[in-house]
């Protein structure tokens, strides 16, 4: 067993694959079969709140269908652009929490439905859809970026109730807000404390620091990197980073979005080679909209299997228990292969 630590991010993980044995440790969690009520399907757009965006066969009407892909206000949003605009200035001691230390939670919740089909993830979809769905992410990232009130945004995609999907038709969702969050702004200190200290993005310095070791990584093309992390928090958790350096993933170009569909699709379908059908999320994490300087912040593409759950021990430390080493990980996904020690 081995405690790993990642300064960068902040996480703590024990590798400990003695665990991977256990009955029910390395199950897959089971998702959702068609919901025959879907309110994502053609025909029921009227259920959803009016389209933000869609792309559309010429003629169709909007909230109509012979949509592709269609970005929708979610019906329940957990944050909600609204008449209160967000005082900067939080009153009080701001050292501890107490009630002085709240600001109106101003932002945006939107939902990109991926496909017009009852699918349930990108690898239901064709590169071309995919590289679609990854113009919407931009063009929706873009629209929040406008609003000056919003600061902070992230696209993630959840896929099977374990993950957090309530519906299973393939979808994505946007949440802009109007601050950056305590734990993603602690990166962005630690990235920028990297960049002061040695002149150079910490990301593009384990990329190459990667690359060299090769043990962890899982695909390579001239753009991008997908690896496994050393500090992976789950099993089969993947990172996808751009090799040259981007901090704003809403600024790269269409062409490198069409790549990144694919890649992403090729990542998803190697998870899907070695675990079956399998709940996960991915997030696009990208910098603050209003990061002037922009040489120490890296995007990046996290995919987060769930085959374990978070429990007393986690929640209590921050601290995860991974039972599989990224380095077994990333030889599974590269042989598109359970390993036979995980055969059950
Ligand atoms: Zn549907
Ligand atoms: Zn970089």
């Amino acid at each position: 067993m081995e405690l790993r630590n990642d300064p960068l991010l902040g996480r703590s993980v024990i590798v400990a694959p003695g665990r991977a044995a256990r009955p029910h440790a390395f199950a897959p969690q089971s998702i959702a079969d068609a919901d025959p009520d879907c309110p994502f399907c053609p025909g029921s757009e009227h259920t959803t709140p009016g389209e933000l965006l869609a792309f559309r066969e010429v003629g169709s009407l909007p909230n109509s269908p012979g949509w592709r892909v269609r970005v929708v206000p979610n019906k329940y949003p957990a944050i909600a652009r609204n008449d209160v605009v967000p005082n900067d200035e939080i009153s009080g001691d701001t050292s501890i929490c107490e009630p002085d230390c709240v600001q109106p939670a101003y932002g945006a919740h939107e939902v990109i439905i991926e496909s017009q089909r009852h699918v349930e993830g990108l690898t239901g979809l064709s590169d071309d859809e995919a590289a679609e769905v990854f113009i919407a992410y931009q063009q929706r990232l873009q629209a929040a970026k406008a609003d000056d009130r919003l600061r902070y945004a992230t696209i993630f995609k959840n896929v099977g109730p374990s993950a957090g999907a309530s519906l299973a038709h393939t979808h994505s969702q946007l949440m802009a807000m109007s601050s950056v969050p305590r734990s993603a702004q602690a990166e962005l200190d630690r990235a920028r404390d990297y960049f002061d200290r040695n002149g150079r993005c910490a990301f593009c310095d384990l990329i190459e620091r990667e690359r060299k070791a090769g043990v962890r990584i899982v695909e390579e093309t001239d753009e991008l990197l997908v690896l496994c992390p050393y500090v992976s928090r789950l099993p089969l958790e993947m990172c996808l980073l751009p090799r040259k350096h981007s901090a704003q993933f809403e600024q790269i170009s269409a062409e490198s979005l069409a790549h990144l569909a694919h890649v992403l699709r090729s990542a998803l379908t190697r998870l899907e080679a070695v675990l079956g059908r399998v709940a996960y999320n991915y997030i696009i994490v990208t910098s603050p909209f209003d990061t002037l300087s922009t040489g120490h912040y890296h995007w990046r593409i996290e995919v987060l299997p769930r085959l374990t759950t978070m429990a007393g021990f986690e929640w209590g430390s921050g601290c995860y228990i991974n039972p599989v080493p990224p380095e077994e990980a990333a030889a599974m996904l590269r042989r598109r292969q359970l390993a036979a020690s995980f055969r059950r």
